[in-house]
């Protein structure tokens, strides 16, 4: 079907309930007042807006391909979004090619970004983000096998009280362990927790023993995740 405001609004309308109807996995087109959401699980990936021309994009952090193909299904015809080495584009008839960002508003009549001026600064943004990965391959580089097994046989004291509450405070507070190569238990183990193991410290125990480079990955996509921005980071 055609993707617009009036082709969801029927098709929520043919539904059973009249503010939602499943649109896919985990996908479902959900009215919010007078406008029409594309919700993939708990994010509003595309906002239809009451105008019934504007739509707005949203991650939530998500850069992921599920994310994109939502986008790309349920938004406006003729518009998708590409990835390039992580890196998102909204591609648009006629040659119209911009960066992505999340809550970016697109009227896709007239092919304008309507609150342009709001998006990032991306030249800032590259830039740092080119920071960030050195020192992620650096702090990699010196979570050898030697310093994962010497890490997980601490026993927690000395270890980065910040960390052990969970979440981090800020990515600054992360930053600072990448520039001091510290390593310990809690950051590791953080790690683990966000790649949604059922048991990520037993999953931990086995990697720690048997699979260290494993342990850098976790690590190295935990690192990514945390601290790059406006990218896709999996
Ligand atoms: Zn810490």
């Amino acid at each position: 079907m055609e993707q617009n405001w009036n082709a969801l609004d029927a098709y929520i309308s043919d539904g059973r309930n009249p503010n939602e109807r499943k649109l896919a996995n985990n996908t479902y087109a959900i009215r919010r007042g007078g406008a029409i959401a594309i919700r993939l699980h708990k994010t509003d990936v595309l906002l239809w807006h009451e105008d019934r021309v504007t739509v707005s994009f949203f991650t939530g952090g998500w850069f992921t391909v599920t994310t994109k193909d939502r986008i790309n299904t349920f938004g406006p015809d003729g518009w998708n979004v590409w990835a390039v080495r992580g890196i998102w584009w909204l591609h648009g008839p006629d040659g119209f090619k911009t960066r992505f960002w999340d809550s970016m508003t697109l009227d896709p009549i007239c092919q304008t970004i309507e609150n342009e001026a709001d998006g990032p600064n991306f030249k800032a943004m590259d830039r740092s983000n080119g920071l960030i990965r050195k020192l992620i391959t650096g702090y990699l580089r010196g979570l050898t096998d030697e310093t994962i097994a010497d890490v997980l046989s601490q026993d927690g004291r000395g270890d980065c009280l910040y960390c052990q509450i969970g979440s981090p405070f800020g990515p600054d507070h992360l930053e600072s362990h990448l520039r001091e190569k510290y390593y310990m238990p809690n950051l590791i183990r953080n790690a683990y927790r966000t790649r949604g193991y059922p048991n990520p410290d037993l999953v931990l125990s086995i990697d720690g023993s048997y699979g260290p480079e494993r342990v850098r990955s976790v690590v190295g996509k935990y690192l990514r995740s945390e601290l790059l921005e406006n990218l896709a980071t999996n």
